[in-house]
C-alpha cells in the first residue's frame, strides 16, 4: 500500500533562516521515512544532535575505509557443542575504534546501520570476510574441524563479486569451503531479487553453509524455512534471555519446538543469548547442536580466543 511522511518544524520558534528551516524538515522528513511506526516528525533537538553524530559517525567511517580499514577488526566468540564444553566454531563480529575523540565508543548496533545505509558495507564486508577466513585457516591449522562464521547483508549479496570473492579467499588459503558459515538475517533472505538468489545459489553450490541468523524476529521466519534450504538456524536471544525469569510459558514452548522441528528437517541449530548457568541447564535438555553467550565467553580478540580454544579442549 502506500504510505505519507510529513516532516514539521515549528516556525515561530528559534530560525527564520529558510534555508535552515527547509533543511530541517528535510531532517524531520528522513528522520519520519525511517522510524515506521509514525509517519510525522515534528523538529526538536535532539533530532539534529541524533543528526549531527550521524554524520560525524558516518564521515569518520569513511575515512576508516580510505584509510585501508584502519580503526576496524574483528573479535571472536566462541559456539559450543551441546555438552557445553567444546568449542566447535566460532563467529566473527566487527569492531570499530574511530579515530575521533569527539565520537568516543561506538558499537555495531549504531555503524553497521549506517554502513548499511551509506554503502560502505560493501567494502566493508570484503576485509570482514578476508580476515575471518584467513584467522579460520590458522585456527584449522590445530584444530581440525573448527569452522568460521561471519555475518552477510543484503547489499554485500546484491553484488556480484562477492559470493566468487568468498570461493577465492577459501582456496588461497587451502580451506575447506564446509568450513565456512555464512550468517544470513531473514531480511537478506525476504529480498527476493534475481541477484540474491543467484549469489544463494552459488554459495550452496559451493558448499558453503548458511545460517539463519536471529530466527523468530522477522516476519517471515517460517515463510523462509519453508522456501529457502538452509544448513544452521540460530535461535534469536531474545527467546533464551528471558528463560529464568518471569512468566517463560511461551517461550519455553517455541524454544522446545524450534528444536524439535530442526531436528525433524535435518537442520542444525544454535542457541543465542546463553547468559549464565541457569539458562544453559534450562535448554541443555534440548538437542542444541550449538551455544553461543555470554556465559561462555563474550567476544575476544584473536590471542584470547587462542586461549580459550586451549581452554575448551577442542577436538583436533
Ligand atoms: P548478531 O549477528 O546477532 O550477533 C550477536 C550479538 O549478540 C553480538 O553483538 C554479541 O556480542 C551479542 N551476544 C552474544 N552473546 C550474548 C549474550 O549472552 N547476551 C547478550 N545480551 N548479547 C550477546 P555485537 O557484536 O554488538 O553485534 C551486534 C550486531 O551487529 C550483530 O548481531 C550483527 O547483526 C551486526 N554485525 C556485527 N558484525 C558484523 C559484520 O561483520 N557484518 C555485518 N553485516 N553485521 C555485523
Ligand atoms: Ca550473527
Ligand atoms: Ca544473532
Amino acid at each position: 500500500g502506500y504510505s505519507v511522511s510529513a516532516g514539521i518544524v515549528d516556525i515561530s520558534s528559534a530560525c527564520n533562516n529558510t534555508t535552515e528551516i527547509l533543511g530541517r524538515a528535510e531532517l524531520c522528513l528522513a528522520h519520519a521515512k525511517e522510524e515506521n511506526s509514525s509517519h510525522v516528525c515534528i523538529f526538536s533537538p535532539e533530532i539534529e544532535q541524533k543528526h549531527t553524530r550521524r554524520t560525524m559517525v558516518s564521515e569518520a567511517l569513511n575515512k576508516s575505509i580510505e584509510n585501508n580499514f584502519k580503526g576496524f577488526n574483528l573479535v571472536y566468540q566462541p559456539i559450543l557443542d551441546n555438552s557445553g564444553n567444546k568449542i566447535i566454531s566460532c563467529e566473527a563480529l566487527l569492531r570499530w575504534s574511530p579515530n575521533d575523540d569527539r565520537i568516543g565508543a561506538c558499537y555495531p548496533d549504531e555503524f553497521i546501520p549506517i554502513l548499511e545505509n551509506t554503502g560502505g558495507i560493501v567494502p566493508v564486508g570484503y576485509f570482514v570476510m578476508k580476515e575471518a577466513i584467513r584467522q579460520a585457516s590458522e585456527w584449522r591449522k590445530k584444530y581440525k574441524k573448527f569452522s568460521v562464521s561471519f555475518n552477510v547483508s543484503y547489499l554485500q549479496l546484491q553484488d556480484p563479486d562477492f559470493v566468487p570473492a568468498i570461493i577465492k579467499a577459501v582456496n588461497m588459503y587451502h580451506l575447506d569451503t564446509s568450513s565456512v558459515i555464512v550468517e544470513l538475517t531473514e531480511s537478506v533472505l525476504a529480498e527476493d531479487t534475481d541477484m540474491v538468489r543467484n549469489s544463494f545459489k552459488l554459495l550452496r553450490q559451493n558448499g558453503i553453509k548458511i545460517a539463519l541468523d536471529d530466527f523468530g524476529t522477522g516476519n517471515s521466519s517460517f515463510w523462509t524455512l519453508h522456501n529457502i534450504d538452509i544448513d544452521i538456524l540460530k535461535l534469536d536471544q531474545s527467546f533464551i534471555r528471558g528463560l529464568n525469569t518471569g512468566n517463560n510459558c511461551i517461550n519455553y514452548a517455541i524454544v522446545e519446538s524450534v528444536c524439535l522441528m530442526c531436528n525433524r528437517i535435518g537442520c542444525k541449530t544454535i542457541a543465542e543469548g546463553v547468559e549464565d548457568t541457569e539458562i544453559w541447564k534450562l535448554i541443555s535438555k534440548f538437542e542444541f547442536t550449538g551455544l553461543q553467550g555470554y556465559h561462555f565467553s563474550r567476544p575476544v580478540d584473536n590471542a584470547s580466543f587462542e586461549e580459550l580454544l586451549q581452554k575448551y579442549h577442542m577436538q583436533s
